[in-house]
């Protein structure tokens, strides 16, 4: 891809957005929750672990600790017993646990609605604080997961890693309002077509605007994904593009 100016960039980021507002309107977080409490502990449990099974956990949980100061006052035994099928249920429960005492004793037992005091509560990143701010709070939050990170890679509107690096790629290049609504995107995106080991660039809506294709030939349904090993001439040639 020719070297592309911050001012093309913001256009071309304004021209995904409408994109992806097109192809997926109604695109919302797939955890299931009534209130901000709820959608906290979902997405503690969703860390290596599909939103579905989650999902399937959630019901039994909430009926059985309704609030933070039930959790908080939990036998951990039952908790993780409840959390099980999540994966990793011990550090799980422990850090839901920790997370309900923090609620209780810093919060009066209610959900922060910012950012900065979301991410002083156990086991809580900005991922987590920025999943409840935009869905629970409607206030606009990027959440850098896995998706949004390997799409907007693809996408070019970062060359980083570090998801909080990423946050502020996106930051520059996207209107606040838009924030909530395209991280729910990207991140459906990233599961139904742009997947990490097929992306669909046969198929994809936002192929005239991404550089990924043309870059990895017309094959590029059969790829890996852009975390993938490069080597030799090819990882040079894209250290430089990325570079610049
Ligand atoms: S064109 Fe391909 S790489 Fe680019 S966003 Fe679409 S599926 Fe992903």
């Amino acid at each position: 891809m020719a070297r592309e100016s911050a001012a093309a960039r913001r256009s071309r980021a304004a021209r995904i957005v409408e994109r992806l507002a097109r192809a997926y309107p109604a695109a919302r977080c797939a955890l299931h929750y009534e209130t901000p409490f709820q959608l906290l502990v979902a997405t503690v449990l969703s860390a290596q672990c599909t939103d579905k099974k989650v999902n399937e956990v959630t019901p039994a949980l909430f009926r059985r600790f309704p609030s933070p100061r039930a959790l908080a006052e939990a036998a951990p035994a039952e908790v993780e017993a409840l959390v099980q099928p999540t994966g990793f249920f011990r550090q799980k429960a422990k850090s839901l646990q920790a997370m309900a005492r923090d609620l209780v004793e810093r919060f009066g037992g209610e959900v922060p609605a910012r950012l900065d005091a979301l991410v002083t509560l156990s086991g809580v990143g900005r991922k987590t604080a920025n999943v409840v701010l935009g869905n629970a709070f409607g206030i606009p939050g990027l959440t850098v997961d896995t998706h949004m990170k390997r799409v907007n890679q693809r996408l070019r509107l970062t060359r980083h890693d570090d998801p909080e690096k990423i946050e502020r790629d996106l930051i520059e290049l996207l209107p606040e309002r838009d924030w909530t609504d395209y991280s729910n995107r990207v991140i459906h995106h990233g599961r139904v077509c742009c997947e990490a080991r097929r992306p669909q660039c046969e198929r994809c809506c936002l192929r005239s605007e991404c550089p990924w294709p043309t870059r990895r030939g017309a094959g590029a349904g059969s790829v890996r994904g852009a975390g993938s090993r490069r080597t030799g001439r090819r990882a040079r040639r894209d250290g430089a593009e990325a570079a610049r």
